[in-house]
């Protein structure tokens, strides 16, 4: 049976909102559900722009308070994204407390999405940490609002290249800012992790002919892209800061960019796929220009993927989804003028311009 906000600790967290009053969401539903085990977080953030589209997160937090933070955070930085990129959309996000490998089952997949029908399309679902597109196939059986399920079934696929070419879009951006042209055939690029996105991201780089170094924990990850492509050595995870480069590009992990590794680094550009790069918006924001290094906002540069998925709602074809991602290049350098003229860093002026559309919507 369905119920929304009705176990005691879910009680406990509704209450706890109001000691958060950084964000300022639309709506949130806790859901539970005792038969399948089921207990989510799904939050609207913002449907100004359109629906309020995320993925669904399936992570063993800690604790409830962790969850509902994340959703808070990630839900909201959805807004953003969206806005920024210039699409219909809102920004919304869903965790599913447990563990994916142990806790996860058809049934409650099912469940999920016919908590996702209740909201009647206010939230879009998506693939994300620990859900998988089988998991949205099972969703799709019970609401129409779900992403990511496969092209076989009308769906856009996996959006890991897609994100990977904006990523690069960002970087030659970010190269012509810094050096008036944005050939990089004579720059070193460190990749820090060779997964879905990393690996595509090396194969554009690789083309242009950059020095390509790579970071990964994974062997396999690494094997492959030391077997396709040229101009691409190892370094090893704890050396990975220390390296000569031009361009640090996070592709695994958030919060990379912080005190500790700011005071290793000596590149010119930072420019990743990551989500949540900056450890502290504010702090590191602004650490990096005292540091005389360019930031290409993560959540503008990494919205290939988002601009996939809308495509998929929009009914949009691959040339007009690689159209709008490439636009990522002009919009970076948007945001680098921005930040020159305003004298902010260069996150703050993206997240501005986002607020602005935003703002302007809403009239
Ligand atoms: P992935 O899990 O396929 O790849 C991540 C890679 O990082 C893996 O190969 C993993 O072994 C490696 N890794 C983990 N810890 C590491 C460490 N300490 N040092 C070096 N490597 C490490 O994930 P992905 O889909 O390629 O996404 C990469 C990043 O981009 C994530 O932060 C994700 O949130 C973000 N992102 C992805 C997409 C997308 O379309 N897939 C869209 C937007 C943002």
């Amino acid at each position: 049976m369905l119920a929304t906000q009705e176990v005691n600790t879910f009680e406990d967290l509704k209450s706890s909102l109001s000691n958060m009053p950084e964000f300022d969401h639309e709506q949130v539903e806790f859901c539970h559900d005792e038969e399948t085990g089921l207990k989510a977080i799904i939050a609207v953030h913002n449907t100004v722009l359109g629906p309020a589209l995320g993925g669904a997160r399936m992570w063993s937090y800690k604790t409830e308070e962790e969850a509902i933070r994340d959703v808070l955070r990630l839900s909201r930085g959805m807004t953003y994204k969206a806005s920024i990129s210039g699409l219909e959309l809102g920004g919304g996000k869903a965790v599913i407390i447990g563990s994916s490998k142990r806790d996860k089952s058809e049934a409650l997949m099912k469940c999920y999405g016919r908590f996702i029908e209740s909201l009647k399309g206010k939230y879009i679902t998506a693939e994300d940490v620990g859900t998988s597109e089988q998991d949205m196939i099972y969703i799709s059986s019970e609401t129409k609002h779900v992403t990511g399920i496969p092209e076989s079934m009308g769906g856009s696929g996996d959006p890991s290249p897609v994100t990977a070419y904006g990523t690069y879009m960002g970087i030659k951006a970010s190269v012509k800012e810094m050096w008036g042209n944005d050939d990089l055939s004579d720059k070193t690029i460190v990749v820090q992790g060779v997964g879905h996105v990393g690996q595509y991201l090396v194969e554009h780089l690789s083309k242009e002919n950059a020095k390509i170094i790579v970071c990964d924990i994974n062997e396999d990850n690494l094997k492959t892209v030391t077997d396709n492509y040229k101009n691409v050595t190892v370094v090893s995870p704890e050396e990975v800061y220390n390296v000569s480069m031009d361009i640090y590009s996070p592709c695994a992990l958030g919060a990379t960019v912080n005190t500790e590794t700011l005071n290793q680094l000596k590149c010119c550009i930072i420019a990743g796929a990551a989500n949540n790069q900056l450890e502290d918006e504010n702090i590191h924001g602004r650490m990096v220009i005292e540091k005389g290094i360019l930031y290409a906002p993560d959540f503008l540069i990494n919205a290939g993927g988002l601009i996939n998925v809308f495509s998929e709602i929009k009914g949009y074809d691959r040339k007009e989804t690689l159209k709008l991602t490439e636009n990522i290049y002009n919009l970076t350098l948007e945001i680098y003028e921005k930040s020159k003229k305003e004298n902010i860093s260069t996150h703050k002026a993206a997240l501005e311009l986002a607020q602005k559309r935003v703002d302007e919507a809403k009239g």
